[in-house]
């Protein structure tokens, strides 16, 4: 059986290299080919000895997600729509901004966690996503947008916010976490590479150990009370807990901060005291608050809060010291705001392709028809 390439970070490729009886130099050029200078074709390696290239290309692949489409909204961010074979597809979102290029990653075909505001979760869960199929975005996104005139690349962040619980598919996402922060792959700093988390406790304390990069956790509620409804993986590990990890993740992290995320429900989570509640629960763990303004989907039976609501919650917070920003809506005309993010995704138990949502940038194709 071939081997992707992708799949492997810099000590896979090691092992991989070491067992074909070739040495760590050889590893990390084909390393830098891959990933540096994004070359799929063995051919093109051309410092790598004829021989050697000959034995790869018999033995081994270089496969990312095949891109289904690309799409642009008018204030230029991107959507990718990955095939991930059997019916599955994945969403991978640019957004440029004036100092940075943040590519949004998914881990997941679908998620279990079902969260009652998140489309994905709506969906349900398909499988993990391999760590060829996770790298593999950042290696497409790359290609498709090209570089800088300065010839530098124009992806700066990646934010791992895509489809799925990153910290739910652990094993994949570390490796891909590994290669994008490796500099003789992508090289990013941890501080610019940022996972979110719906707060699986013991996963935060391995990322901690063993790859802290900077952490975003969604919190969306100030009290177990209504966590528990909003997100219900908080009966497994609730606020308590989780405020602990944080602050447990803090002493390893690249940043000393933890961005709060949370998603603004008109009459649910964003009343006054809501916000005065909140300032209690995260009194001791250094963070800054993202205010996400709900991106509705059919059948969500929540609504947007309204702009002064959100307004006020802001204010409530930065007057008692913590930074607090209110994430911009991009991508909207493309359907690639936060949480709209789902393709279609073939149910397996029942054989059907179930359109949990049918927006017009997705609904001409159907990826259970093109996938083998
Ligand atoms: N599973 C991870 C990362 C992916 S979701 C997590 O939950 O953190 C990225 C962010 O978008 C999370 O904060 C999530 O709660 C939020 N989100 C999900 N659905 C949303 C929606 N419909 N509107 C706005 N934000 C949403
Ligand atoms: Fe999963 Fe995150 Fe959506 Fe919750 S918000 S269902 S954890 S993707």
């Amino acid at each position: 059986m071939t081997i992707n390439l992708l799949d492997l970070d810099a000590a896979g490729l090691n092992d991989y290299f070491a067992r074909m009886g070739e040495k760590p130099l050889r590893a990390k050029q084909v390393l830098r080919w891959l990933h540096r200078f994004g070359e799929g074709d063995f051919e093109r390696m051309t410092d790598v000895a004829k021989s050697l290239r000959a034995k790869l290309a018999a033995d081994a692949s270089v496969t990312p997600p095949q891109l289904l489409r690309d799409s642009a909204a008018e204030d230029g961010t991107r959507k990718f729509l990955f095939d991930v074979g059997n019916g599955n597809a994945i969403e991978t979102v640019f957004i440029p901004e004036a100092d940075r290029g943040t590519l949004c990653v998914s881990t997941q075909a679908g998620c279990a966690l079902d969260c009652a505001f998140c489309s994905t979760g709506k969906q349900g869960f398909n499988r993990n996503l391999t760590a060829a199929e996770i790298i593999g975005q950042l290696w497409q996104a790359n290609h498709a947008l090209g570089r800088d005139p300065h010839g530098e690349r124009i992806i700066s962040n990646v934010v791992l916010m895509g489809m799925g619980e990153p910290l739910a598919n652990y094993e994949n996402v570390l490796r891909a976490l590994r290669l994008m922060l490796d500099d003789n792959a992508y090289g990013l700093s941890r501080r610019r590479v940022t996972l979110s988390t719906s707060g699986i406790v013991p996963a935060m304390d391995r990322l901690r150990e063993d790859c802290p990069v900077a952490l975003a956790v969604s919190l969306h509620a100030p009290n177990d009370a209504l966590r528990d409804r909003l997100v219900p993986i908080n009966r497994k590990y609730p606020l308590a807990e989780l405020m602990a990890a944080c602050r447990r993740y803090l002493e390893t992290a690249p940043r000393d901060f933890v961005t709060f995320e949370y998603v603004m429900l008109d009459g649910v989570n964003d009343h006054d005291g809501d916000a005065r509640e909140l300032l209690r629960l995260v009194r001791d763990v250094p963070c800054k608050f993202n205010l996400i303004p709900f991106n509705p989907f059919p059948q969500s039976g929540f609504r947007r809060s309204g702009a002064e609501k959100i307004r006020r919650f802001s204010e409530i917070l930065m007057t008692a010291g913590i930074v607090t920003t209110t994430r911009k809506t991009r991508g909207d005309d493309i359907d690639a705001a936060c949480g709209q993010l789902a393709g279609q995704v073939q149910d397996r138990t029942s054989r059907t392709t179930r359109t949990t949502r049918t927006t017009h940038a997705l609904k001409s194709i159907q990826v259970a028809e093109i996938a083998p």
